[in-house]
């Protein structure tokens, strides 16, 4: 017995130094963006159409990287194969949100599942527009909502608002790619979320969609939609939080031309 707990010791210890010495980082695959994939994000994008061009590159290679590391699966009839189109936009939805940040590929997400519509869950009985479920490591879509996202200046970004969940979900499962948010500036955010939060369950909202005020993580969802879609409304409207976002993000979307990244 006596034994046993001190191999468990052992290999507990063994297992935090190979996870504190592995590279919290994994680098992007150095592929270029395939031509095709590259006018899809050209004319469907607007937010890698804002980027200065010394950045379109990087963009470039992180969608590419996405795309290769991930299994797009389609799980309706309407959609016999999982577009070219799909892939890129999807995958470009979780590099504009992690894009001020060191390299970050939400591992722990390896599955894309597509349908075409709403779609029925059977485990919460309702219609679904969109989820991120971390115990089987998938982001659901359903492509009408995920493409009526992508109309900018609404506030509502299906694509965004799943990455936004999974990127809080993969900074805290312990996988090698996790703790990459800032602590200070998460601790910062979260305490005025709380605020916030508080005065949506008050019914005296005066911007952000009440939807934010179910819980925390429905509120950084929420926010990060806004952040990216309207960001001069958030920035009058709720001043310090915009600023907490830029922090914990590491990026303005009001100032993309000074955005500097390592
Ligand atoms: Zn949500």
């Amino acid at each position: 017995m006596k034994f046993l707990l001190i191999s468990a010791a052992v290999l507990f210890g063994a297992y935090k130094l190979y996870y504190s010495l592995r590279p919290r980082h994994t680098a992007p695959a150095v592929f270029p963006l395939k031509p095709e994939y590259k006018r899809i994000l050209a004319e469907s994008f607007p937010y890698y159409q804002k980027l200065p061009s010394r950045l379109k590159g990087k963009f470039e290679r992180r969608v590419m990287s996405f795309i290769l590391r991930k299994r797009f699966i389609s799980r309706s009839k309407q959609i016999p194969v999982v577009t070219s189109e799909m892939k890129v936009l999807i995958a470009a939805s979780a590099v504009q949100l992690t894009f001020g940040l060191p390299y970050v590929e939400l591992i722990h997400f390896y599955k894309i599942l597509i349908y075409s519509n709403d779609y029925y869950s059977h485990i919460s009985r309702r219609y679904h527009k969109g989820e991120t479920n971390p115990m089987h490591g998938i982001i659901v879509f359903s492509w009408n909502n995920f493409s009526h996202g992508l109309f900018p200046h609404d506030g509502i970004n299906l694509g965004l608002h799943e990455m936004a969940h999974a990127l809080r979900l993969e900074n805290s499962i312990r996988n090698g790619e996790h703790n990459f948010l800032d602590s200070r500036a998460l601790s910062h955010w979260e305490k005025l979320a709380a605020k916030k939060i508080a005065v949506i369950q008050q019914g005296d909202n005066r911007f952000l969609r009440d939807y934010g005020g179910v819980n925390q993580e429905e509120f950084f969802a929420v926010s990060v939609e806004a952040f990216f879609e309207v960001p001069d409304a958030f920035l009058s409207n709720l001043p310090e939080l915009y600023h907490a976002m830029v922090k914990l993000l590491k990026q303005d979307p009001l100032n993309l031309e000074n955005l500097y990244l390592k």
